[in-house]
This record gives C-alpha cells, sequence and structure tokens, in this order.
C-alpha cells in the first residue's frame, strides 16, 4: 500500500486566495476538502468561490459559523448549537452529504475543542467530524517554512491528513508546488478521503476514538 496524503484546507473562502488554491490543484488534478467557515458566504464573492470548488470536485465542510473560541468547556456548550448548525444551513447543498465538520482552535481533539453537549449535538445530526495527523503551522510568519514539517510528517505517517489555509498558501503556490513534488517523488498518493482514524465521528457515529474526546483534558 503506497503512503497517502489528503489536502485540506481550512477557514477560507477567502476572495483572491482560494481561487488560486483551486486554480493550482485543478492543473494538478488533486481533490481536497475545504473546510469553510460559514459566516464568510454572506460575501457573494466568497460563496461564488465555494461553488466553484464543489464544481470542480473538492469536497466542503463545515469549520463553524465564526471561527470564534473553541467549543470547548462551559462557553462551548452555550455556542456549539449555532455554530455548527447555523454554518451547515449556511453552507446548504455546498455541503459534503456526509456533513464533514472540523472543529477550530490548536492541539489534538479533546473537550478543549469539543464540549460534550457538542459532541452529542454532532452524533444525533449525523455529522462526521474530521481531525487532522499533520498542521505544520502555514500560519505561523513567514508562513513558508511548513513545507519541512509536512514532508517529515509523510514520512512519518502511513496516511498523512494535512492542513493548510488558503489564505496563506495562496501567496506561496511555488512552495505548495514543492511539496507536492516531493510527495510524489516520495511515491505519496494524493487522496480525497479521510483515514477512519481521522473520524471520531462517521455519520453521527461516535467511533471509540472519542472516547478520548471526553477524557482529553
Ligand atoms: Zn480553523
Amino acid at each position: 500500500m503506497p503512503k497517502r496524503v489528503t489536502l485540506t484546507f481550512d477557514n477560507g473562502p477567502w476572495p483572491g486566495a482560494t481561487e488560486k488554491v483551486l486554480t493550482f490543484l485543478a492543473e494538478r488534478k488533486f481533490f481536497a476538502t475545504f473546510f469553510m467557515v460559514g459566516a464568510r458566504l454572506d460575501d457573494p464573492n466568497a460563496r461564488a468561490l465555494a461553488e466553484r470548488a464543489m464544481s470542480e470536485g473538492h469536497w466542503i465542510g463545515n469549520h463553524t459559523l465564526t471561527h470564534g473560541a473553541p467549543l470547548g468547556g462551559e462557553d462551548g456548550a452555550r455556542r456549539f448549537a449555532d455554530e455548527i448548525g447555523l454554518a451547515q444551513q449556511k453552507l446548504g447543498t455546498l455541503a459534503h452529504p456526509r456533513k464533514f465538520f472540523r472543529p477550530n482552535g490548536g492541539g489534538a481533539l479533546g473537550t478543549h475543542l469539543l464540549c460534550p453537549e457538542a459532541v452529542e449535538y454532532l452524533a444525533q445530526n449525523g455529522f462526521t467530524v474530521v481531525t487532522w495527523t499533520s498542521a505544520p503551522g502555514d500560519w505561523q510568519p513567514p508562513h513558508r517554512h511548513w513545507i519541512e514539517p509536512a514532508l517529515a510528517d509523510l514520512a512519518r505517517d502511513d496516511w498523512t491528513v494535512l492542513v493548510l489555509h488558503d489564505r496563506f498558501i495562496a501567496p506561496q503556490i511555488d512552495v505548495l508546488a514543492r511539496f507536492c513534488d516531493e510527495a510524489q517523488s516520495m511515491g505519496v498518493e494524493f487522496v480525497q478521503d479521510f483515514p477512519k482514524s481521522c473520524l471520531p465521528i462517521e455519520n453521527g457515529i461516535v467511533r471509540e476514538a472519542t472516547e478520548k474526546i471526553s477524557t482529553f483534558a
């Protein structure tokens, strides 16, 4: 089995940025998932990018309504229904039918990112929660140094789910191209789906791994 990588782009769509990422992916014939911030779709230019992404074969997931504080703890328990539910409404038919949701916030998935009430809501409403294996830090200035840790993650794991951000990658498509070239020279296959290990909730079914959601500090 060749090594695999799944590309994901979070926090968009960003007019002026997302189109550059889409054009690159189309040239390479790679298919990714864009985890979008629901409120951004109020901007017609952003919505048009989401429509373009879907029409070009990419998957669109929910990355909360406002990308505010993580949905953990008591504060998360007050906000999760709006942050998840209203974002899903804004995505509407653009959302992939598997109802992909990725929580916002840093670190491994735990109750600081998703309170138990949010987990319950995601399960009852048939969502599929998507985590990641590699968040190499494209958001950190000068933004171009993510490639080394990303390649190290590819070398370490059989299936890497990479988190990048359209906004930060668009000005450095050359680095993304170099990453893809190196990955392909390592024999890594680009795939769109996710390993089960990155789906703690799938189609509303809470998997064993989600034990970690309720026990993680
Ligand atoms: Zn995010």
